[in-house]
């Protein structure tokens, strides 16, 4: 019998994740939970608000990794295994050489053409070492998730660091973009526009305004043909990864929503608080780590990230 906490729309959803449980709630009592990355046996966890980033495993729970995250949000890994971070407070990207270390850092991008970035949000990195974030103003437009400033830049841009460091405006038409995750063989990227909510405190949601993923092909540093792959509702769609196989798994107010490599909903892990982020990983690489709201939870699955089974083809150490 299918839990309350699983809808399945496509009876593909019960082959995708054990729909007879519940959720397992892991780790609670945070403020603001997002940027899951499993790094090292562990994963790894921000506390905006709280400024902290936090670790967890099945031996030891949840512990403090970095006292002072600078209100990271966003993480994911690079070709070496290597954390990379969205800073909000530092208005920046990093790449952490010790998770645990605020100062063992690389600055990957902080301003374009310039000018200060406003609050890098979510960051994925290409086979070809290419490192592509979202710069939406949460960090800048409260002090609830950083620091009040104006926007230096003007507009809230999709951003591609080269790897010869070079930064590029690839897409500048978006209200507040935030996920972003390619497809399986990185002919197509996926970037979520959260633009329906106000800021971090989520005072309301206007859904006359973007709460949708969008859809590029990619060529190189250049997008293009960009349409809207799926509109997310309840809520909006904040961070998401796509799977092996092109299933798209989102963020939502109800949780998370799992979408075929063509934009139907197939199915729905229900959660009471809205959800912001989520990953693949533990030791089979296929448990869902999902951060909601002052909470994580764990899902079993069948599912795996498609950034690990195209690095695992390219030689990369996940
Ligand atoms: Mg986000």
């Amino acid at each position: 019998m299918t839990s309350p906490r699983f809808i399945s729309v496509d009876p593909l959803f019960g082959t995708f994740v054990d729909t007879t449980g519940a959720p397992e709630q892991i780790a609670d009592g945070y403020v603001w939970t997002e940027g899951p990355v499993w790094l090292d046996g562990q994963l790894f966890f921000n506390d905006i608000p709280n400024k902290r980033m936090m670790r967890w495993s099945e031996a030891t729970g949840a512990q403090v990794a970095l006292e002072n995250s600078e209100f990271a949000n966003g993480n994911t890994l690079d070709l070496s295994g290597r954390m990379v971070s969205c800073e909000h407070g530092g208005r920046r990207v990093i790449r952490r050489h010790d998770p645990t270390d605020p100062g063992a850092v690389d600055v990957i991008a902080g301003h374009f053409e310039g000018r200060r970035l406003n609050s890098p949000n979510d960051v994925v990195v290409c086979s070809d070492g290419s490192v592509w974030f979202t710069d939406p103003p949460y960090g800048i437009n409260s002090d609830i998730e950083g620091y009040p400033a104006q926007s230096e830049i003007g507009g809230c841009y999709v951003y591609c660091a080269a790897p010869d460091g070079t930064l590029h405006a690839v897409a500048t038409d978006f209200d507040k973009p935030n996920g972003l995750a390619f497809s399986p063989d990185e002919s197509r990227l996926y970037v979520a526009d959260s633009g329906a909510i106000k800021g971090a405190s989520f005072p309301g949601i206007d859904y006359d305004l973007p709460h949708h993923i969008r859809v590029f092909d990619v060529d190189g540093l250049t997008l293009s043909n960009g349409r809207v792959f799926a509109v997310i509702a309840p809520g909006v769609p904040d961070g998401f990864r796509v799977d092996h196989e092109g299933f798209v798994w989102t963020s939502a107010l109800d949780g998370v929503h799992c979408l075929s490599p063509e934009g139907a909903l197939i199915g729905k892990i229900r959660l009471p608080q809205q959800t912001s982020n989520l990953c693949f990983g533990g030791t089979d690489g296929q448990t869902m780590f999902i951060t909601s709201s002052d909470r994580v939870y764990r899902v079993h699955t069948t599912r795996r990230d498609a950034a690990h089974v195209l690095a695992g083809r390219k030689g990369k150490q996940l």
